[in-house]
């Protein structure tokens, strides 16, 4: 890709439906969003839920892109992914078969009310860490954090 792009990492999420299915579908259609690319993928690794909602456990998986799209730009992209998959919003952190959350986006720091980055409760969950780690994210090697929770699945 030319010069101009941001190196952004994502992790998608899903716990409802063909979780797996839903994941390598996202790739796809992340795949095809306009000026970006996909760097790399981690595996899918497999948590116990999250929050305050007892529900089935997760599968995660981390992708590294380049893009030129600004942060707001890739919001609506990935917010119309979910929308397609068929993601409903019920209630916050509930199941849902897909969710796709910008963790980092270059060194930028964002907070507004509809996009925070990077991702507001990232280094609380073991999850990011893990799928992130394996990509070699910078903000998060090294990070030290014991990841007994996290299962690499696939
Ligand atoms: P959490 O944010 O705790 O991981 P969640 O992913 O379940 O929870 P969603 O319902 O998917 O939350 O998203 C709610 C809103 O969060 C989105 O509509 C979006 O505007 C906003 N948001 C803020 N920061 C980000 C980000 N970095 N990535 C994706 N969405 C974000
Ligand atoms: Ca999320
Ligand atoms: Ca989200």
């Amino acid at each position: 890709m030319p010069n101009g792009s941001d190196q952004v990492y994502l992790v998608t999420g899903s716990n409802s439906g063909n979780s797996q299915n839903y994941l390598k579908q996202a790739i796809l259609l992340i795949e095809r969003i306009k000026n970006t690319k996909i760097i790399t993928t981690s595996s899918i690794y497999q948590s116990k839920s999250y929050g305050p909602i007892k529900q089935r456990d997760y599968l995660n998986q981390a992708i590294h892109i380049e893009t030129k799209l600004n942060p707001f730009e890739l919001l609506d992209q990935v917010l119309s992914i979910e929308d397609n998959l068929g993601r409903v919003r019920e209630e916050r952190w509930g199941p849902r078969i897909i969710d796709i959350d910008i963790v980092f986006y270059g060194d930028e720091e964002i907070s507004t009310p509809n996009l925070t980055i990077p991702h507001y409760d990232w280094k609380n969950r073991d999850f990011f860490i893990a799928c992130l780690e394996e990509i070699s994210c910078p903000f998060v090697e090294g990070n030290g954090l014991s990841l007994k929770k996290v299962k690499k699945l696939v």
